[in-house]
């Protein structure tokens, strides 16, 4: 069973958005709001602190609303011949990299009566999505063009940091400064961009210089901070039964492979959870469980749907020594293992491990607590 806690994102929020200070904080919910569930998580961030929400693709944006999310939403990653006419109809904001995407997206506001508004997007230093600086006063000039024939209105410019998580990197200094630059290069060009935004989580949590008016945070509303530098809270608890309990032998090979073998008599549990519930495969071997308040081994591989626990020697006394089926195991829990836990073990992400939870668990979703209301004294 994987419990997801917006009590969780809801503090997370809160905690962001008091370091954001007075930069807006835009939550973003792409890949399904980090695994935890884009509609949950954003309606979550709304209530406690973010004023606007992004994502990646469009289709990502349409499934928000679909939804029933009408906030202010930002696509920033998408095809030339991406389906605009949707994206406006939706009231979707959307990045622009390129001339050719500025091109296509006035082409359908255009057509359809509507003005399209735009992020344009430029690259401060990963050499991957926006506008490369040579290329960026032209684009300012056709977006300020395009302003005038009323098809577009810049409300922002983006860039994004490719080292926030090492904050003394001279690479953030250099980033922020073509930020700065393309801000000014843009109000040059007659732009009156509102929005300017280049911090995330990491960036926002450590880098004040970075937050301008904006800050885009996913990561850290889903408990994860690359920075390293606070503590913010898991969302996510993932539980299993034990199906069964055995004795074997010394000498038995456990799982595919045979890659452990119990030295002496051992008692062993048998979980059915497995890679295609997101534990990662890369962490059979060194993985642990908690089950009756101790950290229990998964030895042998960790298979698609099943895992198996060492309870130790076939004589053990103590809590392991009663384990049962039915009683239940947290392999995945804000008390441990963590998602770091897991993301160490395996040598991923904790990003990773949470995208990669699998939709296989049934979903318990444990509502935030409604914000306060501030009452008026009678
Ligand atoms: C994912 C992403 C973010 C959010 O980053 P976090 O580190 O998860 O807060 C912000 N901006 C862009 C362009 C992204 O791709």
């Amino acid at each position: 069973m994987l419990t997801v806690d917006l009590g969780a994102v809801a503090r997370n929020t809160r905690a962001l958005a008091d370091r954001a200070g007075t930069a807006a904080l835009m939550a973003v919910v792409k890949a399904d709001g980090f695994g935890l569930g884009a509609p949950d998580v954003a309606r979550t961030a709304l209530a406690h602190g973010a004023t606007r929400l992004g994502v990646t693709s469009l289709q990502e944006a349409l499934d928000l609303r679909t939804a029933g999310i009408g906030a202010p939403l930002l696509s920033w990653l998408n095809a030339v011949d991406a389906d605009w006419d949707a994206a406006l109809a939706a009231d979707v904001d959307v990045a622009v990299p390129s001339r050719d995407h500025l091109a296509a997206v006035a082409a359908a506001a255009r057509a359809t009566g509507r003005t399209a508004r735009l992020h344009l997007h430029l690259d401060t230093g990963l050499a991957r999505d926006g506008a490369e600086p040579p290329a960026w006063a032209d684009l300012c000039r056709a977006a300020r063009r395009a302003e005038l024939r009323g098809t577009v209105r810049v409300v922002g410019v983006m860039g994004h940091l490719a080292r926030a998580d090492e904050p003394g990197d001279p690479a953030n200094a250099i980033g922020r400064a073509r930020f700065a630059r393309g801000v000014s290069v843009a109000r040059a060009a007659g732009l009156r961009p509102r929005l300017r935004h280049l911090a995330a989580t990491a960036a926002t949590l450590v880098d004040p210089a970075s937050r301008h008016t904006m800050v885009r945070v996913g990561a850290g509303l889903a408990g994860i901070d690359p920075s390293g530098t606070t503590t913010l809270a898991d969302p996510v608890t993932l539980t299993a039964p034990v199906v069964s309990v055995r004795r074997v032998p010394a000498g038995t090979p456990v799982g595919y492979g045979g890659t452990w073998t119990a030295a002496r008599a051992r008692r062993l549990a048998l979980l059915p959870v497995g890679y295609a519930d997101g534990l990662p495969r890369l962490a059979s071997g060194t993985a642990e469980v908690l089950l009756r308040g101790r950290r229990v081994p998964i030895v042998g591989r960790i298979s698609m749907d099943q895992v198996v626990l060492d309870l130790g020697p076939a004589e053990t006394t103590g809590p392991l020594a009663t384990v049962a089926p039915g009683d239940v195991a947290t392999v995945i829990g804000p008390a441990g293992p963590t998602v770091a836990d897991w993301a160490h073990w395996s040598g991923l992400l904790p990003h990773e491990v949470l995208t990669g939870l699998g939709t296989r668990p049934t979903r318990v979703v444990r509502p935030a607590p409604p914000t306060p209301v501030l009452r008026s004294l009678p």
